[in-house]
């Protein structure tokens, strides 16, 4: 395939699938990276004796027949070593009762819930069944939105009997199916569903699609499960870059995209790049596969360099997603009053909720005896973007130390005892990242704007593909990784090639 040139533009988790699938096709492919390291919000970085995950730190998709599975077999290579979490995550709704374990042994998780939300079983019913649904359809590699002929043969391909059950729904959010099932009045599982959710799909259960809010809900539970990564978040992305590397994709960090401009007679691409010596750069390429969230594509292109004036349109109407605030911490274990590890949710005055993810003794985050502490939260963009210098370092410090607060109480910590804190906020995303403002996790997933309803992947512009948090499915590592894979199934059909994962 030397005759196509791909450029995929960003070193995230769906810039290495997308980049290690093609080079495996036989393509060639370079892979441009703003970054000095790729991996992107699933990246790391490292403080003293510290390695923290800068965003993702729970993975999905690793079980057999799970997308990042499917992935690692197809391309012949080890997938990173990994241990299954259970409980996925102990979520403390701060109402006195005893917080609510999402174990893994789906049995398991049947009595927890009939203990800690009675007479809610025929909504669980309900979700376990559309999530069965969903699943038996997202396996079969579905496209969707589908734009052409091609696309919507896949689609087809992709739909059984037993998806009447989600067209059925697809209307509907999870507060749909709580009023059905005359559960809407319990506001304790309101409010734990609310946390869960948003996590994923940035809204409430009231907009949140109730075929989206299934699968999140039953994500935990085997046969799929969330996984905890030996050594760092990073080790997925090595062992992708690795696969591309050894089929001959060519990654060249330090170097940022800046334009993008489609050369309508050659139906070629110019791609302009500034990289870390400051100098501007142009690479040509057949196809461009962009995986930034697509608003970016309102810098990078214009009218003029075939930023077709509909699709700009589509563009700006795009919902703006939520940013994150992190906090990246280290401690003594013996400073904590419990062995505490894995995945919790609290609820803060502040923010909401916080997110947190404590590393296991010897999972190489922190040295024996130590723990990483990473607490994360959604935040308004907006907010961040209007401070000037000194308004923004006195929020940073407001914000970090109400974080702290929230921590110390809620795990007993000596506030002397921290060995290590900082903060990042949606303007640290924006740089590291490269997210406009620093948005994260996507469009949202309501019913309006989920899967069917949701951006494509193939662009009204030929030769521009996007994949990402953006597109369907959605958010997380193994999402963006689906949305990969839909690409290049896209991107190769254009060649008359068939891309076929086994599942
Ligand atoms: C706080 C937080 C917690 C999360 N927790 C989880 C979790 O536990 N589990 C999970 O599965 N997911 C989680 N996610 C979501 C998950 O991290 C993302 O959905 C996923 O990693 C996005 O991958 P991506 O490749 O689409 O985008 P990104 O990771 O954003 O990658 C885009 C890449 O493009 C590069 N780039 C940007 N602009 C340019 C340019 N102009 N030129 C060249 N390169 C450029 C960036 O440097 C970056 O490497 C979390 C996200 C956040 C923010």
């Amino acid at each position: 395939m030397s005759d196509q040139k791909i450029i995929v533009v960003g070193g995230g988790i769906a810039g290495l699938t997308a980049g290690a699938l093609l080079a495996h096709e036989g393509f060639d492919v370079t892979l441009l990276e703003a970054h000095a390291q790729a991996g992107g919000c699933a990246g790391t970085f490292r403080r003293g004796p510290y390695v923290f995950d800068v965003g993702a730190t729970q993975v999905a998709g690793l079980e057999k027949g799970g997308i990042h599975e499917r992935i690692f077999r197809h391309l012949d290579w080890p997938q990173p070593k990994a241990k299954i979490l259970d409980p996925a995550c102990i979520v403390d709704l701060g109402d006195g009762k005893k917080p609510i374990h999402l174990w893994y042994q789906p049995e398991k998780w049947e009595k927890e819930r009939k203990e800690q939300f009675p007479g809610s079983e025929m909504f669980w019913s309900l979700m376990n069944q559309l999530h069965k649904s969903n699943w038996l359809f997202a396996n079969n590699d579905p496209v969707l939105p589908a734009q052409n002929l091609w696309d919507f043969q896949q689609l087809i391909k992709a739909t059984r009997p037993g998806n009447f059950l989600s067209a059925l729904f697809s209307r509907s959010s999870v507060a749909d199916l709580l009023w059905l099932c005359s559960c809407s009045k319990d506001l304790r599982l309101r409010k734990f569903l609310d946390l869960q959710v948003k996590l994923y799909s940035q809204e409430t259960i009231e907009n949140t699609a109730a075929l989206y809010g299934a699968t999140v809900l039953q994500m935990a539970q085997a046969p799929l499960g969330l996984w905890h990564l030996n050594s760092s978040m990073q080790e997925l992305s090595n062992n992708l870059l690795s696969c591309f590397c050894r089929d001959g994709g060519r990654l060249l960090t330090r170097h940022k995209v800046v334009g993008l401009v489609a050369r309508d007679k050659k139906k070629l691409w110019n791609v302009n790049v500034i990289n870390h010596k400051s100098a501007s750069l142009q690479f040509e390429a057949t196809d461009v596969i962009c995986t930034l969230p697509p608003q970016s594509l309102l810098d990078l292109m214009s009218e003029k360099t075939g930023l077709l004036k509909n699709y700009r349109i589509r563009l700006e109407k795009l919902s703006e997603p939520s940013g994150a605030i992190v906090f990246y911490g280290a401690i003594n274990r013996n400073a904590l009053a419990s062995d505490y590890s894995g995945h919790f949710q609290l609820i803060d005055e502040k923010f909401d909720s916080l997110f947190l993810s404590i590393s296991q003794d010897g999972d190489g985050r922190a040295p024996l005896g130590q723990a990483t502490i990473i607490a994360s939260a959604f935040t308004d963009v907006d907010f961040w973007a209007s401070l000037n210098e000194i308004n923004y370092a006195q929020q940073k410090k407001i914000a970090l130390d109400a974080i702290v607060t929230t921590l110390n109480l809620q795990l007993s910590i000596d506030s002397q005892k921290w060995l290590h804190k900082e903060l990042a906020t949606p303007k640290s995303f924006a740089k590291w990242t490269g997210r406009p403002r620093g948005i994260v996790g996507g469009l949202g997933q309501t019913p309006t704007t989920f899967g069917p309803f949701g951006l494509s992947s193939r662009t009204p512009i030929k030769g521009l593909w996007l994949c990402g948090d953006s597109i369907y499915p959605g958010e997380g590592t193994a999402g963006v990784s689906q949305s990969s894979l839909m690409v290049c199934r896209q991107l190769l059909s254009e060649y008359g090639l068939r891309l076929h994962l086994m599942n």
